[in-house]
């Protein structure tokens, strides 16, 4: 059996830098380095090209009546900038004060290390292990998955497993396993105001028309209403209900809301009526003003009337509204509403669906739930309450994480999401770590999990 953490070492050293074609060689170096350890493993592995950066598929076993597990990770990171603020190169990996320091290191080369590592252990003590094992290993999470979603539709026969078991997401504290079980979907749009053909003399040609800048102020200003909820008909008519095992998960959490009105440098919340911040930054979909632009905004006065005027608004979505729906709904309060005197252009931009799945056991669990997806939660919450003495929280998350959503919508299939990274860890930024006593409890966590699943008692 290797050693993780030398594995690791040699991993985080492959400068896999998705966006940028300067780290081609850190690419393949990456892709090279998961689909040999897998072969090595025992793995029948597969380099698939896609558009732009390879999936590599490894699969084990194949006994169709046997369990069948489909691991994801990516071997692609963020960019190391700025490099004059790493204590240490970001490529070249450093073990100290109980971590492994390189950027990459916890997200998320460390988390798939942990499942090669316990799936590794656990093939060599139980060579005849009756689970079929998939993983999946894309190398463009980091700019967005792009063809991540066509390489599914193409390969969902290969796919066809019971349910996905993946570390890609954030916990508290090294004590506290957190398992994500939701996340927002995302819609972002952009309009533009366009009022004369050019920028006028305000002196001159000011009083006799709309101007753009004001147009989509009064536009932006009607859609909340004063209490904080979006003001748009439906905005919240597919919303699911946040069920009372929910908020009592979010409570044990114990997070305080002084202490995050200080983190945020706020006086007060703005939060619709009926929810803690907590529950609104992960239960209710918003409607954001991200940027807006227009007129001047130089030294000193200009007295014009600008020609146009742009604001770039993003909605994050939850269970179970579509961003297709969404859209549909949001574009037509937006036309009723467009002022007089301007024209407005409304582009839509990317999108991502939110993604909810209930462990078993709670009210809301749809009884038609896959029994091997049931069996999975229950391992890993035994699991994690062995190891760390304490059981996992199960949580929705604010953030939007296409690919969940993509592999629930094409593959029909529901994700295990047991976090691993911590906020210290500085996942795309510099000084980016990993967790050592996490990355070694994670690989026991993961071993009994699919110990368990390929030997139900
Ligand atoms: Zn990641």
């Amino acid at each position: 059996m290797f050693d993780p953490l030398e594995k690791l070492k040699e991993y985080v050293r492959q400068a896999s830098v998705s966006a940028d074609p300067q780290f081609k060689d850190g690419m393949v170096g990456a892709q090279k380095f998961v689909a040999t350890l897998l072969r090595e493993m025992g793995f029948a592995v597969d380099v698939i090209p896609t558009e732009l950066h390879p999936v590599i598929v490894g699969t084990h076993g194949s006994d169709p009546r046997w369990p069948h597990v489909i691991i994801y990770g990516h071997y692609d990171v963020q960019p190391p900038d700025p490099l004059s603020e790493w204590t240490t190169p970001p490529f070249e990996p450093v073990v100290k004060q109980g971590r492994i320091w390189g950027r990459g290191a916890a997200d998320n080369k460390g988390p798939l290390m942990v499942h090669l590592a316990a799936v590794g252990r656990l093939l060599e003590n139980n060579p005849q292990l009756p689970l079929r094992i998939t993983f999946v290993v894309e190398g463009e999470e980091e700019i967005g998955s792009k063809n991540f979603k066509s390489f599914l539709v193409k390969h969902k026969e290969r796919l066809r497993g019971d349910f996905v078991f993946m570390s890609d997401t954030g916990i508290p504290n090294p004590e506290q396993i957190v398992i994500t079980v939701g996340l927002r979907g995302l819609l972002a749009l952009e309009i533009e105001a366009q009022g004369a053909r050019t920028d006028l003399h305000s002196g001159l040609h000011g009083g006799a028309l709309m101007n753009p800048i004001q147009a989509l102020a009064e536009l932006c200003a009607s859609l909340h209403t004063p209490e904080g909820r979006v003001n748009i008909p439906g905005f919240y008519d597919e919303v699911c209900e946040v069920e009372p095992w929910e908020r009592e998960e979010l409570r044990r959490l114990g997070l305080q809301e002084k202490d995050y009105a200080d983190f945020l440098g706020i006086e007060t919340f703005h939060v619709p009526p009926g929810y803690t911040p907590f529950e609104a930054i992960r239960y209710l979909p918003t409607l954001e003003f991200n940027g807006i632009e227009g007129g001047y905004q130089g030294e000193g006065t200009k007295t014009v009337i600008p020609s146009r005027a742009r604001v770039k608004i993003s909605c994050r979505l939850v269970p179970n509204q579509t961003p297709e729906s969404m859209q549909e709904i949001i574009f037509r309060a937006l036309r009723e509403r467009a002022p007089r005197g301007v024209r407005i252009t409304i582009t839509p931009q990317h999108h991502a669906a939110p993604y909810v799945v209930v462990p078993p056991g709670r009210q809301n669990t749809p009884p038609d739930q896959s029994p091997v997806l049931a069996r999975a939660f229950r391992a890993t919450d035994r699991a994690v309450a062995e190891v760390f003495a304490k059981p996992p929280l199960y949580l929705r998350e604010g953030g939007s994480v296409g690919l969940i959503a993509d592999l629930k919508r094409v593959l029909g299939l529901d994700a295990v999401m047991m976090g691993l990274f911590l906020p210290e860890d500085n996942i795309h930024a510099p000084n980016e770590s990993f967790h050592l006593g996490l990355m070694e409890k994670g690989i026991k966590v993961a071993e009994k999990v699919l110990m368990e699943l390929a030997n139900p008692a």
